[in-house]
């Protein structure tokens, strides 16, 4: 398996969801093995951060990166379309601190990375890693169960007391068809989340042109829902996206959670490298040293 860029560069731009300002990101061919990097331009002064495990920060809403002072909010879509189409290494600008929201979901990037088009580098090597024994890893209410399986695979269960929503399951496993079944789901909140939101000066974005709103008794959502379990397949988006801040290749392992968030996935995703198999320690002690 060789390690994937893309072919040529591609540009979106729209209003992000939290802040609210337009935002404009470029996706460039990236002709070394240096990951998925964000970069922005601060006082004339080119700022790249490496979107890994040791720049994620901590955030209410979203995965946030933050390197020497400079921040970028709820990268986790564009990084989900990443996993989505298996890309290692892929050079981001960004005009603003957070990218802009789209419709929600991260089928408008899938879309224009897969427009600039996918290039396999066919001397740069993936490292694909596995697992061989079962764990669970429990923190807070969330759950992550892995076992050793065939292929990777994801089940995730989304939990919520809300009578519209109960219990949704949605399930991704190497081979499907990503951008059909995970990309298009978007993001959501409840009804009366949005006052906790604002008054954090969060959602400045928002609109129901990219958020599914959950009602007493309905969902808010432009041309009704794409999927009758649309939150559980974006929380399983989410999942992916903060998974990517690994960039690896996983391998012969699947994954049951409940509960998800993204403080929880990125703890989660510390204890994967732990556990996850290679060949080389050296390898691993170097990519520790980098990356977490
Ligand atoms: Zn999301």
């Amino acid at each position: 398996m060789f390690r994937r860029t893309i072919s040529a560069k591609v540009s979106l731009e729209g209003r992000a969801l939290h802040t609210g300002e337009h935002s404009k990101v470029t996706f460039l061919p990236s002709p070394t093995p240096s990951g998925i990097r964000f970069i922005r331009f601060e006082n004339g002064e080119k700022r790249i951060l490496p979107a890994n495990l040791a720049n994620a920060a901590e955030s209410v809403r979203g995965t946030n990166l933050k390197k020497n002072g400079t921040s970028i909010r709820t990268i986790e879509h564009i990084m989900s379309a990443a996993f989505g189409l298996s890309l290692d290494d892929l050079d981001i600008e960004i005009s603003a601190s957070e990218p802009p929201a789209m419709d929600g979901s991260a089928k408008e990037f899938v879309c224009a990375l897969l427009k600039a088009g996918i290039r396999e580098k066919r001397q740069q090597k993936k490292n694909p890693f596995s697992i061989s024994k079962q764990f669970e890893f429990v923190s807070r209410e969330s759950t992550y169960k892995v076992f050793p399986s065939e292929k990777f695979s994801v089940r995730l269960r989304y939990l919520n007391k809300h009578p519209l929503i109960g219990v949704e399951e949605a399930i991704y496993s190497e081979g499907d068809n990503y951008l059909k079944e995970i990309a298009g789901a978007r993001t959501f909140c409840l009804m009366d989340e949005i006052e906790f939101l604002r008054a954090r000066g969060l959602g400045k974005g928002g609109s129901l042109k990219n958020v599914i709103v959950v009602d007493s008794d309905k969902f808010l959502a432009e041309g009704g829902l794409r999927f009758t379990n649309e939150l559980a397949r974006h929380k399983l988006l989410d999942f992916l996206g903060d998974l990517k801040l690994l960039n690896l290749n996983f391998r012969n392992f699947s994954v049951e959670a409940e509960r998800t968030g993204h403080e929880q996935n990125i703890k989660f995703a510390r204890i994967l490298f732990e556990k996850l198999e290679t060949q080389e320690d050296k390898w691993k002690r170097d990519y520790r040293k980098v990356n977490l």
